[in-house]
């Protein structure tokens, strides 16, 4: 068991979900910086309602959350695309908060002025941003809010991370379209399933294996477990990405970074790829030359 995402359905109920599980792509991703104990829960707990959430898509393209906030804690970001591709990173100043462990929570109390954004940005097409009121203890219940009021979907979400793994489980009521399907509501279905969800205690979501989890909260349930997708750690930067940093800042501003760093050095921060460009290569962006 590594980094997966399971489906599932419930069988003659209009009910789906997912179960992540996270390990080597979190370890991959908190190893790229020196992150304090809350920042890496929040950064495990972001990656996982990521990949969650990517399932909920039918586009080709990535979905992220971002949160900024100004104050010690600056921003983060995490995404995930159709190829079940994870990224994170954030930055931050010192604060004795950040070294308590605790669910997102703990960062999410020292927030100034925050906003969580969720952005959708389809390889084709419009993008898409919906912006989430932080004004819930913790991301799960932030996100289930921004869900219920405007994607207007019953969605139940729970999510956990410690220092080597992070686990979520995601379920909606999806919308019954017929009055052959109203007919056939179980009134209690909804309020059960989210009881019962709501049981899962945080070790559970990040050491047992998505069966085992569905299992002990959906017994007497028909569940259905369509194939396992796999999770991996994927960076889409590149020096073409970089070289148009690079013209977006201006030839002036180029010149200047030349001045004082030549040749020019740009790291993501996403996975610390150094891209260098010689004065040659950073001024012929602009077609100029070295003078
Ligand atoms: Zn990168």
């Amino acid at each position: 068991m590594s980094d997966l995402r399971q489906r599932f359905y419930i069988e003659n109920c209009p009910v789906r979900g997912e179960v992540v599980h996270l390990e080597e792509v979190l370890h991959t991703i908190l190893a790229q910086r020196d992150y304090p104990q809350a920042i890496r829960n929040l950064l495990g707990e972001m990656l996982t309602s990521t990949a969650l959430l990517a399932s909920t898509l039918k586009i080709k393209g990535r979905i992220s959350l971002q949160i900024q906030a100004s104050g010690a804690f600056k921003w983060a970001v995490a995404e995930c695309n159709d190829q079940g591709q994870l990224r994170a990173c954030a930055d931050f100043e010192e604060h004795p908060k950040f070294h308590e462990n605790g669910n997102s929570s703990v960062v999410l109390s020292t927030l100034e002025q925050p906003v969580l954004f969720i952005n959708i940005e389809p390889e084709f097409g419009d993008r898409y941003q919906g912006i989430v009121p932080l004004d819930k203890d913790d991301l799960a219940g932030c996100l289930m809010q921004y869900y219920d009021l405007s994607a207007q979907i019953p969605t139940h979400l729970v999510l956990a991370s410690n220092d080597q793994k992070a686990g979520g489980l995601l379920i909606q009521l999806l919308p019954r379209n017929s009055e052959e399907e109203r007919q056939q509501i179980d009134e209690d279905l909804w309020p059960r399933l989210t009881m019962l969800t709501s049981t899962l205690k945080a070790e559970e979501l990040t050491d047992l294996p998505a069966n085992e989890i569905l299992y002990r909260l959906y017994n007497e349930e028909d569940v259905r477990l369509p194939e396992t997708e796999v999770l991996s750690f994927g960076c889409t930067c590149s020096k073409e990405k970089s070289a148009n940093a690079l013209i977006q800042i201006g030839a002036d501003a180029v010149r200047e970074t030349l001045e004082v760093q030549n040749p020019i050095e740009m790291d993501c921060q996403f996975c610390n790829t150094r891209y260098t460009f010689t004065a040659e290569e950073a001024l012929g962006l602009f077609g100029q030359h070295v003078s």
